[in-house]
């Protein structure tokens, strides 16, 4: 089985730009959580069958998909429903992330987690890689990408963990402020690195 690096960011750090750097460049494998929770509740879905057998076929589509804006009202309107459909899908999702990350083949993989630290996910990988940068960056780049609001960005932000609680859990570090900056020669080096300690 190949090595597990965790890889983990706030909102609008750079993870996806990383990992895909990661991928394009060196063929590492990913496994990423966000893919793996929407797969859960795929049409046909265990999962999905669960929560329309709990809060009715309204948090359905039309077209059978999980209609995430009606969850989403479930969950704000109602701890107990993050609570329930939390105890219901981490589960599923952690045991297909184990699944995928058993079928990697390149010599390390990268376990993309962005809520590693507010779910304590870094047990599941052997080191932890965090891509980090100020808060005024994430909200710079986030309402770039996003189009949302400033303050939908800073309350994300807010409920998210901080700086800090993630650079606790780190291992390694890419500093990802600078625009466009020394991403490719920091990624080699690590890359160095987590081969080397491959053997
Ligand atoms: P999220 O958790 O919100 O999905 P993320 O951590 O995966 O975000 P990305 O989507 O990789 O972050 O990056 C956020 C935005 O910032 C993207 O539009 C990306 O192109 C841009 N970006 C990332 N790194 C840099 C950089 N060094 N310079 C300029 N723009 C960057």
């Amino acid at each position: 089985m190949s090595k597990i690096i965790g890889l983990t960011g706030g909102i609008g750090s750079g993870k996806t730009t990383v990992a895909n750097h990661f991928h394009d460049n060196y063929h590492i494998d990913i496994v990423d959580a966000d893919i793996v929770a929407r797969e859960v509740v795929e049409p046909g879905s265990e999962g999905l069958a669960a929560i329309a057998n709990q809060f009715g076929d309204s948090v359905l589509n039309e077209d059978g998909t999980l209609n995430r804006t009606h969850l989403r009202e479930l969950v704000f309107s109602n701890p107990s429903n993050k609570q329930w459909i939390d105890n219901l899908l981490h589960p599923m999702i952690r045991q297909r992330m184990q699944q995928q990350l058993k079928m990697a083949t390149s010599p390390y993989c990268l376990l993309v987690i962005p809520l590693m630290v507010e779910n304590g996910l870094q047990s599941m990988a052997e080191r932890v890689l965090v891509v980090d940068v100020s808060p005024d960056t994430q909200i710079k780049r986030t309402l770039a990408r996003d189009g949302v609001s400033k303050q939908q960005v800073q309350s994300i932000l807010k409920a998210q963990a901080t700086r800090e609680q993630r650079l606790a859990i780190a291992d390694d570090i890419i500093n990802n402020d600078i625009e466009n900056g020394h991403l490719a020669e920091k990624i080699a080096e690590l890359h160095r690195k987590y081969l080397a300690l491959c053997h």
